[in-house]
């Protein structure tokens, strides 16, 4: 069985003055379609980068990124920007929705600026809302939602792509505590339902046990476990 993310060696490094920062070293990871991965370290250690070299968004200074089998560093940048579009959903801790569209606009947003047909668009964007709770809202503005509601928009709006590797840095950061324990359960839901391979990364390791494994990121290089606290079922 074939990962549908995997990261082979990856450094990532910035300019830092006179020298290097390095962000990622020698980073390797692996996660398959359906597995929910959280990913735990200091703040600095690397995890949002790791996030961005995986969502392509970031060329890593060395290493393999390969998404679905295909190798990214092959690809040109149109062919890397389509992969994304294909391949990847990702989710900010900010849901960064645009004010003027109501929650099913903000789904449908992207195929109508690609001039594509929204019959479709329309379909399984209402199917998404009602995935995430939010039937009844489709037709309210960002303003009109509460920031839990906001972020089961963003994350509707990154499965629009049917996804197969699934990206969320911090989802519950600006959320109180029932909140995020819903958002953690709605990815875990997600991630089961739709075979994502998903990397969440947060600083709640309450919620580590509802993800299947755990990788701690220190000073860019990572290790991964077992969720240490996870029952037997
Ligand atoms: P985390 O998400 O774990 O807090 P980051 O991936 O954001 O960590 O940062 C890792 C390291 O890389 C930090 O030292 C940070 O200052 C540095 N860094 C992150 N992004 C940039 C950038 N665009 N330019 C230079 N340095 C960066
Ligand atoms: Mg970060």
């Amino acid at each position: 069985m074939t990962s549908a993310l995997t990261l082979v060696n990856i450094s990532l490094e910035y300019p830092d003055g006179g020298s290097t920062l390095k962000a990622l070293d020698s980073v390797d990871l692996a996660v398959r379609r359906g597995e929910f991965l959280s990913l735990v370290g200091p703040s600095g250690s690397g995890k949002s980068s790791l996030l961005a070299v995986a969502a392509t968004l970031v060329k890593p200074t060395a290493g393999l990124v390969v998404i679905d089998g295909q190798d990214v560093s092959a690809l040109k940048d149109a062919e890397r920007t389509e992969l994304r579009r294909d391949k990847v959903g990702i989710i900010f801790q900010q849901p960064n929705l645009l004010p003027a569209l109501t929650a099913v606009e903000q789904l449908l947003i992207r195929e109508h600026l690609r001039g594509n047909p929204l019959k479709d668009a329309r379909l399984k964007a209402g199917e998404l809302l009602d995935v995430v709770g939010l039937s009844g809202a489709s037709h309210k503005r960002p303003h009109q939602l509460s920031g839990g509601q906001r972020q089961r928009v963003n994350i509707a709006r990154a499965l629009m792509g049917s996804p197969t590797v699934l990206l969320v840095d911090e989802p519950t950061a600006a959320l109180d505590h029932e909140r995020s324990d819903s958002i953690v359960r709605l990815l875990r839901r997600v991630t089961d339902e739709f075979r994502t391979a998903t990397v969440m990364v947060t600083h709640d390791t309450e919620f580590l046990p509802l993800t299947d494994a755990v990788a701690t990121m220190r000073d860019g290089r990572i290790s991964r476990a077992a969720v240490p606290s996870a029952q037997p079922s």
